[in-house]
């Protein structure tokens, strides 16, 4: 038999610490402005996120960002009910990963429901002081 093996650390979601880069600089304040924004692809017209400097499809350099309806879908999620050392956490965590009409990729981000489902629609529930951070928005509830 296998034994798992696992490293009791804060988790990844919660500790990046890398630079966004430009594009991602921008779609970072995009966010503190309270807008969900999308990167743009001038050569075959896609949207994506998260934003990348260029195509992931064309490679086409990224230089704008266009801002999206903040109406996404859960594609899938799953529910988190321990932390990392098996306790229990004082409340259950859905992380979902959510994709919006129109836009190639999506976002992994908390989602705040009882009752979690694929196909659920989500709308950003935004943080009243926002600092450039992808926590900015503080979770995604029912829309
Ligand atoms: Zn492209």
């Amino acid at each position: 038999m296998r034994r798992v093996k696992y490293f009791p650390e804060v988790m990844e979601i919660e500790a990046y610490v890398y630079t966004a880069g430009p594009v991602g600089t921008r779609w970072l304040e995009s966010l503190r402005a309270g807008k969900l924004t999308a990167a743009y692809c001038p050569r075959c017209g896609r949207l994506f996120l998260p934003p990348k400097m260029y195509c992931p499809f064309d490679f086409e350099e990224v230089k704008e960002l266009r801002e999206i309806t903040p109406i996404g879908v859960v594609e899938t999620y799953t529910a988190v009910e321990r932390d990392f050392y098996g306790e229990p956490l004082k409340e259950r965590k859905v992380l979902a990963f959510i994709k919006f009409p129109g836009v190639e990729g999506g976002l992994i981000h908390y989602v705040r429901t009882d009752k979690p489902r694929v196909g659920m629609k989500v709308k950003p529930k935004w943080r009243d002081e926002r600092k450039g951070l992808v926590t900015d928005i503080e979770y995604f509830e029912e829309a």
